[in-house]
């Protein structure tokens, strides 16, 4: 089969390599779609210290199962969406029910082959556990392949706790972002403003109509528009879906008085330092938080989301490409041309 081969830094190869054979326990999936993360994209750029070469990577996926040898019920051909963190169960964390934490985890697409190849094997350990859920036929597989990455958005909206009071600042209007976005109004936010230095990228989120797209400018004149656009008290909740040391500093002048601020985004891995105006955290009691991947929970709300169609989930994918041109969607989502891509391993199917 063919699939995405991580061997390095700058060095992914699209290979024709063996489809998986199941054990007792697996389960093996079809690929109808999968989604580029930005993690992805990171691994890439930076190479990944716990991904060894040789991996295939690709991990928000939508399939359908064409063998099954576990004593799981799911039938053949049934289309499914997986929860991919497998936590131990059994540490301090996972005790807490924060299994996103888990000091044992492993992550298909990290520690096992991912889903940007034709068919992917899931482990026994999570076809035992029930990552598995089945996706309802009106449901579009590459809208239930953002399942994923909407979980993670909501893992940090735990804490955002958005209500109908707010008023939402949004830096990044990439798909994460724009996801962040649609969730907070999807909390009822009385004013949804997406903020980004590319014209372009703004304008393809014109679709969603939030309240505000405001181009972030080195002048700070978006600091103006926000004033503006909140009265003069600035923003509620501040995220930060973007991977800019900048634009975390800004996010705390953009907050107003007892602001929330989520920096959503890992900085560069050679870069990670940030500068934070301690005076401002200090006068307007900011609370600051950041989100790492997502909890059981927060992939079951995200499917829950997407299947309702409360978050217009095909609308985020703007671009579908075969796998051979899986580096040239990296460059499309780093240029901003596009929202999400999704690539389809096994053609439209
Ligand atoms: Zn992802
Ligand atoms: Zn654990």
């Amino acid at each position: 089969m063919k699939a995405a081969v991580y061997h390095g830094k700058e060095d992914i190869r699209i290979s024709d390599v063996d489809t998986p054979t199941i054990g007792d326990g697996e389960i093996l999936i079809k690929v109808h779609a999968c989604a580029v993360c930005g993690t992805d994209m990171r691994t890439y750029n930076h190479g990944h210290k716990s991904i060894e070469p040789g991996r295939v990577l690709g991990h928000e996926f939508c399939g359908e199962i064409v063998e099954n040898a576990s004593n799981n019920p799911l039938a053949i051909g049934e289309r499914v969406v997986m929860y991919i963190v497998m936590p131990c169960g059994e540490c301090r964390y996972c005790q807490k029910g924060i299994d996103n934490m888990c000091m044992n985890r492993t992550t298909l697409s990290y520690h096992h082959d991912g889903a940007f190849a034709e068919y992917v094997a899931i482990p026994e350990k999570a076809v035992a556990n029930n990552h598995l859920y089945k996706v309802p036929d009106a449901i579009h597989s590459d809208a239930a392949a953002l399942c994923e990455p909407l979980g993670c958005v909501l893992n940090a909206h735990g804490r955002l706790q958005v209500t109908s009071d707010d008023q939402v600042v949004v830096l990044g209007s990439g798909p994460i972002g724009v996801m962040h976005a649609l969730v907070a109004k999807v909390h009822g936010a009385k004013n949804v403003m997406l903020l980004d230095p590319s014209k372009e990228r703004l304008d393809i989120a014109e679709r969603f109509g939030f309240d505000h797209y405001i181009q972030v400018s080195s002048d700070k004149a978006h600091h103006d528009a926000v004033m503006k656009a909140t009265d003069g008290f600035g923003a509620d909740v501040v995220i930060v879906a973007c991977s800019v040391a900048a634009a975390q500093s800004d996010a705390l002048e953009l907050a107003g008085k007892q602001g929330r601020v989520e920096f959503f985004g890992g900085l560069p891995k050679d870069k990670p330092m940030t500068t934070l105006d301690g005076n401002l955290i200090h006068y307007k009691e900011l609370m600051i938080t950041g989100s790492f991947s997502e909890k059981r929970i927060d992939f079951e709300r995200a499917q829950d989301l997407i299947m309702t169609e409360k978050i217009p989930a095909l609308d985020i994918i703007t671009h579908s490409l075969d796998i051979d041109n899986l580096t040239d969607a990296f460059g499309m989502m780093t240029s901003g041309e596009s929202l999400k891509v999704c690539i389809h391993p096994n053609g439209v199917i």
